[in-house]
């Protein structure tokens, strides 16, 4: 019997950026109602892989390795929702350009690896609430600031009461050139 594990390439927070997030979180849900997201795991998917046999986990960390990536800013500003309304999310104006290469990056590397991605156009978001009410309002006021210095492989342990995650990887996203470093 092969172990198998629940895994997704993510953005995830540090703690400041996570505290922010929640606080909008805990606004919005107050006008959708619903399951509010845990704060500590907020996070936005990048590419999602589901149930992979534990021995390919070391090909997702070399194929991460190899990802070529930029820092960038986030500005988390707009919030909406999705599946009828249940889940509420909230995401950029638009996708930084760096953000829009990585989950594409991420994507065709993984299917040149044989590894079956989304084929839906990558949706930039931070699903901050499941089973909402109402609908959210369509800004986050104030908006929420995250400097992204690096992306992860995550481990999701699925509950009755949500999942669970476990950060098991993280690589850097170096400052772009010519960004002063300062
Ligand atoms: P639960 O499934 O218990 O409600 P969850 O959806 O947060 O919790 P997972 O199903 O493990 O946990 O998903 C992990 C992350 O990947 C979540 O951000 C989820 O929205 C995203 N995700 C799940 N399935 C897909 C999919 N088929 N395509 C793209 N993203 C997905
Ligand atoms: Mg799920």
């Amino acid at each position: 019997m092969t172990e198998r594990q629940r895994v997704f390439f993510a953005l995830w927070p540090d703690a400041a950026v996570a505290a922010a997030l929640y606080g909008a979180a805990r606004r919005i849900h107050a006008q959708t109602g619903g399951r509010l997201m845990r704060r500590d795991g907020l996070h936005l998917t990048l590419a999602f892989l589901g149930e992979q046999p534990a021995g390919r986990v070391e090909a997702l960390r070399r194929l991460a390795a190899s990802m070529t990536g930029e820092a960038f800013e986030l500005l988390l500003s707009h919030a909406g929702a999705w599946q009828r309304g249940r889940i509420v999310w909230s995401g950029p104006g638009a996708a930084p350009p760096a953000l829009a290469a990585l989950a594409e990056g991420l994507a065709g590397a993984l299917r040149a690896q044989g590894f079956e991605v989304e084929r839906r156009p990558f949706a930039a978001h931070v699903t901050l609430v499941r089973n909402a009410l109402a609908p959210p309002p369509p800004e986050v006021e104030p908006p929420v600031r995250w400097l992204v210095g690096e992306f992860a492989l995550v481990r999701s342990h699925v509950g009755t009461d949500g999942a669970r995650y476990e950060v098991i990887g993280r690589w850097p996203l170096p400052a772009p050139d010519g960004d002063a470093a300062g």
